[in-house]
């Protein structure tokens, strides 16, 4: 489904992704980990193209993301032929986002409706099975701000689920909660892994990538260090790197 060769992107003078391959499957569930400001987030952008990179590729069920190629060129693609792709990858990020001045159930009707143009009765049902599926039929009706951190984020992965999207990308979605709501979003991912959705996670929290991964990848410095099936990341990692990582963070 994704196919990512030779990737790297700099920020001026500085690299912050450095040769990156990596492949996801249908239903495969990648954890992404690594120390802060080691280009997992960037990564992911440049997944979906919010961030253009500067070398390799990034394709998406065989299609380049963000340039058109011809004789050997490359050259930005167009804007309907990136959201076209950009469409199929729901994004779900540390501060959720949800609009503010819209109820739950409106901030998620509100892409079906207004960009696949489904009929608002039927993207009423579908968010309302959505709803039901996180936990918050009865937060239907409400603003964001009357939910707690932890029914936002779950709200949000409910917005980006409206849209049907083949692969979904969490960036840390856990990282601004009370420690006491992090469960509820994680269970809630769980279950979506659980159904056969095709995710990549980027996330701290070690024992839920453990449980629910079908593989890890461990970045550091703009490099992808070690990529494992977790239960030989965690328990025999084969690079110092990440040995040093996991003993920080598993400490
Ligand atoms: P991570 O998500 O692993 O913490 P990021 O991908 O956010 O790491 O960042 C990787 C590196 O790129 C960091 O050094 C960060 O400061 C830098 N960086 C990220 N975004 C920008 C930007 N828009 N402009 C300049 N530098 C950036
Ligand atoms: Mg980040």
């Amino acid at each position: 489904m994704l196919d990512i060769k030779n990737l790297s992107k700099s920020y001026g003078s500085l690299s912050v992704l450095r040769d990156i391959n990596l492949s996801v499957q249908p239903r495969d569930v990648v954890a992404v980990i690594g120390p802060s400001g080691s280009g997992k987030s960037t990564l992911l952008k440049c997944i979906n193209f919010l961030e253009p990179y500067d070398a390799g590729e990034v394709r998406f069920d065989g299609q380049l993301v963000g340039y058109q190629e011809s004789g050997g060129l490359r050259r930005p693609a167009g804007e309907r032929q990136t959201n076209r792709l950009r469409a199929q990858m729901g994004m779900v990020f540390q501060n959720f986002n949800l609009f503010p001045h819209m109820t739950i159930l409106q901030n998620v009707m509100e892409g079906p409706v207004q960009v696949l143009k489904v009929p608002r009765e039927q993207a009423r049902e579908r968010a309302e099975r959505l709803l039901a599926q996180v936990g918050l039929s009865d937060k239907r009706d409400v603003k964001p701000t009357r939910l707690s951190g932890g029914q936002q984020q779950r709200a949000a992965i409910a917005r980006a689920l409206a849209m049907q999207p083949r692969l979904m990308l969490f960036d840390e979605p856990t990282s601004a909660l009370d420690p006491e709501l992090v469960g509820e979003v994680l269970a809630a991912m769980r279950e979506l892994a659980q159904a056969g959705m095709t995710m990549v996670i980027v996330t701290h929290e070690m024992s839920f990538a453990r449980d629910v991964a079908s593989r890890v990848v461990f970045m550091e410095g703009g490099y992808i260090v070690e990529e494992a099936p977790p239960a030989q990341l965690f328990t025999a990692p084969q690079n110092p790197r990440t040995r040093a990582f996991l003993s920080r963070v598993l400490a």
